[in-house]
């Protein structure tokens, strides 16, 4: 049996400025030796203050984002080299939000994961359906669809964790129930054995993320292949994401 490390990631978004930074001393130092690992991805102009800010606590740091090339003539762009020289660990690929925002393709994703992974990042990569798909009863096959294009062949437990966050529950405080969460999670776990073998299928870590609040944490952690959260909303408060990182502990 695989053991997995559980594993709270918050995803601030476009949110934060060097006046947050005490909340994430806060929140570092109320986990000294955490059982689980703890990742709080800041936006760009702040990692490196929040990496400094978290320094030799259990808590890590990464980014949201990163552009698939090292370098180069891409305005605006962060490379994952700059995040890792940032003291990024680990960078969330593929949020919603980017594929919506920027039109990130599956193949766009999988191109920046490797970019990730060559850097020694580990890539969080999101997938996930919308409200009308799960309508229509197209939600695995959505999944699948984005797991293949989106998950490079390098993966490992180590250096990939999958995020499944239904497009519709993110920021709406609306949550599948736990069979509808324990259906997904089961088939991406099934998704990556048959893909990877199952020692690396069995050892990716799998998040669940919509809505996560301290309030509903804990049974949808209880859930089988849940190995952690993404938190949008509610890592931006150290009370908040302490009630998450306690129910996962
Ligand atoms: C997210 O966008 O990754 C997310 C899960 O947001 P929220 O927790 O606010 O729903």
């Amino acid at each position: 049996r695989v053991m997995r490390r559980k594993l709270a990631a918050g995803n601030w978004k476009m949110n934060g400025t060097a006046a947050a930074l005490p909340e994430l001393q806060s929140l570092a130092t109320s986990y000294p030796d955490a059982s689980v690992d703890v990742l709080i991805c800041p936006p760009a102009t702040l990692l490196h203050r929040a990496a400094e800010a978290v320094k030799d606590t259990g808590i890590t740091v990464g980014g949201q984002d990163c552009h698939a090339a090292e370098s180069g003539a891409h305005t605006g762009d962060v490379s994952a080299l700059m995040l890792v020289d940032a003291g990024a660990s680990a960078v969330i690929l593929g949020h919603s939000e980017r594929r919506e925002d920027h039109g990130e393709q599956n193949e766009d994703v999988c191109a920046k994961a490797r970019s990730a992974m060559d850097a020694g990042l580990k890539a969080i990569i999101c997938v996930g359906e919308s409200l009308e798909q799960r309508e229509a009863a197209n939600t695995l096959d959505i999944i699948g669809g984005q797991m293949s294009g989106s998950i490079p062949d390098q993966s490992t437990g180590e250096n990939l964790v999958v995020a499944y966050e239904p497009i519709w529950a993110i920021g709406t405080g609306k949550v599948p129930t736990l069979d509808e969460i324990g259906e997904v999670h089961d088939f991406i776990r099934a998704r990556l054995e048959r893909r990877f073998g199952e020692g690396v299928g069995r050892s990716v870590r799998l998040l669940y993320g919509g809505s996560v609040k301290p309030g509903n944490a804990a049974e949808i952690f209880a859930v089988s292949n849940v190995d952690g959260a993404l938190v949008g909303g509610a890592s931006l408060k150290a009370k908040d994401f302490s009630g998450i990182i306690d129910a996962l502990q």
